[in-house]
């Protein structure tokens, strides 16, 4: 990539220029919009999401249509549907970060020119982070709730499993939703169960982790309901290859450096997720590769005109779109301080919510700050399996999302 310094472009490359660009039009993207435009204080912003795909996506679902529970074609709207009235759409893929020219370029060479730019471009799933994993996706025992495409791969694979070995990984690093791989684990178990194979199988959930859950409160339930269910548990290892001909998932015990194969019948695989390489290739980035906001305003450390929210941004809480409701508002408060030339006091405090459902009709509602101190919405324990909590993850969360969170109302 070229460096902001040796940034030439020739006279002739298209540019356009706007007030706020966003990058990305997910969770995060649209609901910054959304408030931007509904918290203008009536004077007329001019808002661009550059987005290229034509598809927005309600993940959280995903666990559920994984295991048979939820439509696949109800986690999905067009774009265009969601983008908020009085938001541009350019319809781009962004390359090249040039803050200190506050100027985007797209892959097509389109040039963007902004005041201020909002990142919210997600985390990279890396498919080929784990060698065999992208030839034997969505087939032959092989299935993962991580992708529009391949999570009816894992419903089908539930349905023709006649018993044998079903494992369930996650990887090293940050992902989005850190319980989801133990979600689709819970609800293969009780599936299992229900058709009366459980007695002929053995599940394993396999992690690089010391401990099924990071808050006390919870995990303590949670290492209740593994305990119940029989699941054996592989702390400490990481899935590193797949053997496709002979059904084997090959671990690394990562404190003996250990090699363990284990045959598979059903192998559920969370894939090793990174900040997206043009993100981290780019002046924006930390260390580690996501963009370095402040952890409590949500603006850059360099680049006061950038802010940015959601999986691509640096704050050290768990990666959800419940997360993303309570970052949004802090987002726009700030950016719109700044941009009045206030200061910015609106503070984000870590908040992330993790909805870990135990079976079909059962949840658990962990909820917690930056300390892993819960902060929990309900005046109940929340750290107690409820059928309430599944209906609200089913029912009530789906249109809640579309209807008051992309609406930048709730
Ligand atoms: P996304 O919503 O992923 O959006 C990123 C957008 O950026 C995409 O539209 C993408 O096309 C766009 N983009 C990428 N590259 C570029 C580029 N170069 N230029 C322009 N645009 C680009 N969260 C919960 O709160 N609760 C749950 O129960 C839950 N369960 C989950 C279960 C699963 C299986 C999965 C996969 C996720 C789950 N999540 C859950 C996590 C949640 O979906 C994400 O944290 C959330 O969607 C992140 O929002 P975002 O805006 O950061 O990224």
């Amino acid at each position: 990539m070229l460096s902001s310094s040796s940034f030439r472009l020739p006279a002739e490359t298209p540019r356009l220029k706007h007030q706020i660009v966003i990058v990305g039009g997910g969770s995060g993207g649209i609901t910054v919009a959304a408030r931007l435009l509904r918290s203008a204080g009536g004077k007329k912003l001019d808002v661009a999401i550059v987005e290229p795909s034509t598809r927005h996506y309600y993940q959280p679902a995903w666990t559920l249509v994984g295991a048979g529970t939820f439509r696949l074609e109800d986690t999905v709207k067009p774009e265009a549907d969601v983008i908020p009235p009085g938001a541009s759409w350019i319809q781009e893929r962004v390359a090249e970060f040039h803050p200190a020219e506050n100027l985007l370029v797209m892959s097509s060479g389109l040039e963007v020119a902004y005041e201020y730019l909002v990142v919210a471009a997600g985390i990279q799933i890396n498919w080929n982070g784990v060698p065999g994993l992208a030839e034997c996706i969505g087939k032959d025992g092989v299935c993962s709730n991580y992708s529009f495409d391949t999570v009816t791969s894992t419903w089908e694979t539930l349905r023709k499993f006649q018993g044998g070995t079903a494992i369930f990984t996650q990887p090293a690093g940050a992902i989005k939703c850190g319980g989801a791989p133990q979600k689709i684990c819970y609800l293969a178990e009780d599936f299992i169960r229900k058709r009366g194979l459980r007695d002929k199988s053995r599940i394993i959930y396999a992690s690089p982790g010391t401990a099924i859950f990071s808050v006390e409160k919870y995990r303590k339930v949670l290492e209740e309901v593994v305990e119940r269910k029989g699941i054996e548990t592989m702390f400490r290892h990481n899935l590193i290859g797949i053997r496709e001909a002979t059904k084997e998932a090959v671990f690394e015990n990562l404190d003996t450096k250990e090699i363990v194969p284990i045959k598979y019948d059903m192998l559920h695989v969370t894939p090793p997720q990174s900040a997206p390489d043009f993100i981290s290739q780019s002046p924006l980035a930390d260390e580690h590769g996501w963009v370095e906001v402040d952890q409590y305003n949500l603006q850059h450390k360099r680049f006061p005109n950038v802010f940015s929210l959601g999986d691509c941004s640096s704050l050290p809480t768990s990666k959800t779109g419940a997360a993303i409701r309570k970052q949004a508002p802090v987002l726009v408060k700030n950016l719109l301080a700044h941009k009045a030339g206030k200061p910015l006091e609106a503070r984000y405090n870590g908040y992330t919510s993790c909805p870990v459902v135990t079976g079909y009709g059962k949840m658990v509602l962990a909820e917690f700050d930056y300390n892993h101190e819960p902060v929990e919405s309900f005046p109940f324990n929340q750290a107690k399996e409820r059928w309430t909590m599944w209906i609200l993850k089913k029912y009530i969360l789906p249109p809640l999302y579309w209807s008051g969170m992309l609406k930048g109302l709730v």
